[in-house]
């Protein structure tokens, strides 16, 4: 089989597993077929035996306003799909490292320095998949690039033959006032700009959060465990991201917003990949519908919970949640700042006493790094100090 054949199969492979995994959940959370439009996420995890399996699943299109953060860590801010496969991952992880610290049972970690930081056993690896591009600079490209053959390496730029471009595929995801590169919003091609730094759109209240393009971009090159589990463990990279179905889509764009904006000497990128296999609750395939104000949340079960977590979000907190019963943990989701954080402290003693802040900065070579990748994009999003302090 050609390498190309091959790729195309793994993106099916990873896309049809996503699928099944969500069509088993049940309907709680789920667009109404026909009549809403999702976007679908996933990590698969694959082996040294080439054995797939889902470990985080989400959905969603939400993103919660300024006016609307929480000063506790106990909202989860940025619900779309993409954003919240990665928290899955991360609680998936810690729980992973838990395990691996005090238990003997087999992990995802290699322990046989148990006292040094982990290190993922050397054939796992993990897949991201998503139904759709991800919103900001991954959107914007020529509406005829994506007639093209789905073949991941016949799109390439040089390869193409050069087309006037009567218009191109919009996101409404804005740029940062303190980006140099600004939209034109002229009509036709010139609307957009390029590469620029984006928050995620959102209804009346501006978000402070950053699309998903300018999110993945710093999971490739800085790695998808965040702040906090750097002090564990050692970064945990994407392998491989998946885009699937018949949505618009173009190498060249996603290339550019996850990979290329940024320049990590020595490292190796995923290989970006699109699966020919169509989701069925995505924009695309329900053009008249509206976006599902809801998110499902699903990851893998473990040792702690055989079952697994499943969660229905709605504005960032669990589904059915009141004003009464609001500030409760239960009425939090397992993967929001201060869930993700308690966890990460019932097993770090370590750090049982400091504020999330705290133990954040003393990731000081993941902060480094942060910096460092802040200061070649030249702009983000700055969070006030009030929303990061809680215990
Ligand atoms: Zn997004």
């Amino acid at each position: 089989m050609s390498v190309n054949g091959s790729k195309n199969e793994f993106a099916d492979k990873v896309a049809l597993l996503c699928f099944e995994k969500f069509n088993n959940l049940p309907s709680k959370g789920k667009p109404i077929l026909g009549k809403e439009w999702t976007t679908l996420s996933g990590i698969v995890q694959s082996d040294d035996e080439n054995r797939l399996m889902v470990v985080s699943l989400a959905t969603g299109t939400k993103c919660i306003g300024k006016s609307k953060l929480s000063s506790r860590g106990t909202v989860v801010n940025d619900s779309h799909a993409e954003v919240l496969a990665r928290r899955g991952l991360v609680h998936y992880i810690l729980g992973q490292i838990k395990l691996a610290r005090h238990h003997d049972v087999e992990t995802i970690f290699d322990v046989s320095s148990p006292n040094c930081r982990l290190t993922l056993k050397p054939g796992i690896k993990f897949h991201f998949f998503s139904s759709q591009m991800p919103c900001g600079d991954a959107s914007i490209f020529p509406k005829n690039e994506d007639c093209r053959k789905r073949s991941a390496d016949t799109d390439i730029g040089s390869k193409v033959k050069k087309q006037k471009v009567d218009d191109i595929h919009r996101t409404g995801a804005k740029c940062l006032l303190e980006e140099t590169k600004q939209d034109l919003n002229l009509p036709g091609p010139a609307y957009h700009t390029v590469g620029a730094v984006r928050t995620k759109p959102g209804r009346g209240d501006p978000t402070l959060s950053m699309s998903c393009s300018d999110k993945i971009l710093r999971w490739n090159h800085i790695g998808v465990q965040g702040a906090m589990l750097s002090l564990l463990i050692d970064p945990v990279y994407l392998s491989t991201m998946v885009i699937s179905g018949q949505c618009p889509y173009s190498h060249t764009a996603l290339h550019r917003a996850v990979v290329g904006r940024l320049n990590t000497p020595g490292k190796t990128y995923p290989s970006l990949l699109r699966s020919s296999l169509n989701f069925q609750d995505s924009k695309h395939s329900n053009p008249l519908s509206k976006p599902c104000p809801s998110s499902v949340l699903w990851r893998i079960g473990d040792e702690f919970n055989n079952d697994g977590y499943h969660e229905v979000l709605v504005d960032g907190r669990k589904q059915g949640v009141t004003k009464k019963t609001m500030d409760k943990p239960s009425s939090a989701s397992v993967v929001c700042k201060k869930s993700l954080f308690d966890t990460f402290k019932s097993f770090n003693e370590k750090y049982s006493s400091m504020t999330y802040q705290a133990v954040k900065s003393e990731a000081t070579a993941y902060k480094q790094q942060w910096d460092e990748k802040t200061q070649q994009l030249g702009c983000w999003t700055e969070k006030s100090k009030s929303l990061i302090e809680f215990t």
